[in-house]
């Protein structure tokens, strides 16, 4: 069951009759195509010019063989992924992510995302992804570097800093971008530091990237709130995922004055009343690449709840920031028994279309992390930009960046949500802000 214009249906049942089984993708596709009905009735030319159906068909999908030896001697064999899913507005931008879940439904729902994302930031970025089924969990550092060497070794033909530039996701972070920026620096033999995102700070990255995800996740929210007169100070956060984007999103919302109390992990999640201790957390995840369990173990005053739903804890604000639909309805509806106002999605579609439904019909105020999580990108934009120029700018320079960027991406998306007769609806008002951008660079560019 849709509801789409008339003259889309068409394209949708191209795209699921192209991508069979892909159900990501597919949920992607129909929830920006379900936005566009003012947009098909106000701008007939995108229709005409199959502006639609054009931008629902990645440019180019890459699938390769990652071979590589393990500790053991053994060969292992993974799949690799890159999809360069739009050019319109720059060079393809994305992040790799390595993780057993991925196929090629994944990496295309996760493109066509970021093209969207990618506009509303304003930057000269198109979009695109990647990524390996390779899992890291319980890899030593050395397998991981030799699975980078070899994933980069193939891909290093397909980027470039004016083709496609790279950056981590889930299972992708400092560690491997350094392996992969190694690795192409070497088969290239050029320090071409524009070809990638998300590097180190001495080796050309930028300032703010790392905490940017999480940072602008919360400055997001905090625009969400002061929309309605409202604040963090003394608010109930729950964040989900105990990742970077979830470190980072605990972190500011901590320094605004709000109360994280619970964060999680794919096993389970903990509950800590008095507000979760960070440097526990960043100490678990960052330096032990550990279990969040252990951080009841370290803290008495916490609890573990093991497969729990962690939208159980009732909270004033909630930030989803593990992964994709791990927020359905029946969280959702957990979600409003508990009191929540406020959603803020830092990862990327964690909530599924049912989830959406109920909290749009509890009146929670909801924002789609195709906006809301556009800090990450818009700060990889930044670290380019430091790049073409051979600069590097203080902390509190490219956070306020950071932060101007993702006030203006909150503001384009009420306002367009206005324009488009749907006052207050950010998933209309990001998906119709991001659409208009990418479909008039199309139409100028030509039938390419
Ligand atoms: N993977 C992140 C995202 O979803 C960051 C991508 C990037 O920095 O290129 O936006």
């Amino acid at each position: 069951m849709h509801h789409l214009h008339p003259a889309l249906i068409g394209t949708y049942e191209t795209v699921l009759r192209r991508n069979a089984g892909e159900v990501e993708f597919h949920q992607a596709v129909l929830e920006v195509l379900e936005s566009l009905h003012a947009v098909v009735e106000k701008r007939p030319e995108y229709v005409e010019a199959s502006i639609i159906e054009r931008i629902c068909e990645p440019e180019r999908q890459i699938i390769f063989r990652v071979p590589w030896v393990d500790d053991q001697g053994v060969v292992q064999i993974n799949r690799g992924f890159r999809v360069n899913f739009n050019s319109a507005l720059g060079p393809y931008k994305g992040g790799l992510r390595f993780h057993p879940s991925v196929y090629l439904g994944i990496i295309k729902f996760l493109g066509f995302e970021q093209t969207f994302k990618n506009a509303l930031t304003g930057m000269p970025i198109g979009g695109g992804k990647g990524g390996s089924d390779f899992d890291p969990k319980g890899r030593s550092d050395a397998e991981i570097m030799r699975f980078c060497q070899s994933f980069m070794t193939e891909l290093y033909r397909h980027i470039g800093e004016y083709t496609d530039v790279p950056a981590g996701d889930i299972g992708v972070g400092g560690r491997e971008i350094g392996y992969l920026f190694g690795q192409y620096k070497r088969i290239t033999n050029a320090y071409e530091a524009g070809v990638l995102t998300g590097k180190g700070l001495t080796w050309g990255g930028s300032q703010a990237r790392k905490e940017a995800t999480g940072y602008g996740t919360v400055y997001f929210v905090k625009e969400m709130l002061d929309a309605h007169g409202e604040g963090f100070d003394g608010r109930r956060v729950v964040v989900s995922g105990s990742g970077n984007v979830a470190i980072y999103a605990v972190e500011k919302a901590q320094e605004f004055g709000a109360t994280v109390v619970a964060v999680s992990d794919s096993n389970g999640y903990v509950v800590d009343e008095g507000g979760i201790d960070l440097d526990l957390v960043k100490q678990i995840k960052e330096v032990q690449r550990g279990r969040i369990s252990e951080y009841a173990v370290a803290r008495t005053s916490a609890r573990h709840i093991a497969g729990g739903s962690i939208w159980d804890v009732p909270c004033d604000v909630a930030l989803p920031c593990a992964t994709e639909n791990e927020l359905s309805a029946e969280g959702a509806a957990a979600l409003v028994k508990g009191g929540v106002k406020y959603v803020g999605e830092g990862a990327n579609m964690p909530t599924t279309p049912d989830g959406i439904r109920v909290l749009h019909e509890a009146g929670v105020h909801y924002a789609p992390g195709k906006a809301v999580n556009a800090g990450g990108v818009a700060t990889s934009a930044l670290e380019m930009q430091q790049n073409a120029s051979r600069d590097s700018w203080s902390f509190d320079y490219t956070d306020q960046r950071l932060h101007k960027i993702m006030k203006g991406i909150h503001d384009n998306c009420l306002e367009t949500a206005d324009e488009f007769g749907q006052p207050g609806d950010y998933v209309a008002g990001a998906n119709i802000a991001g659409f208009i951008q990418v479909a008039d660079a199309m139409l100028a560019l030509g039938v390419i």
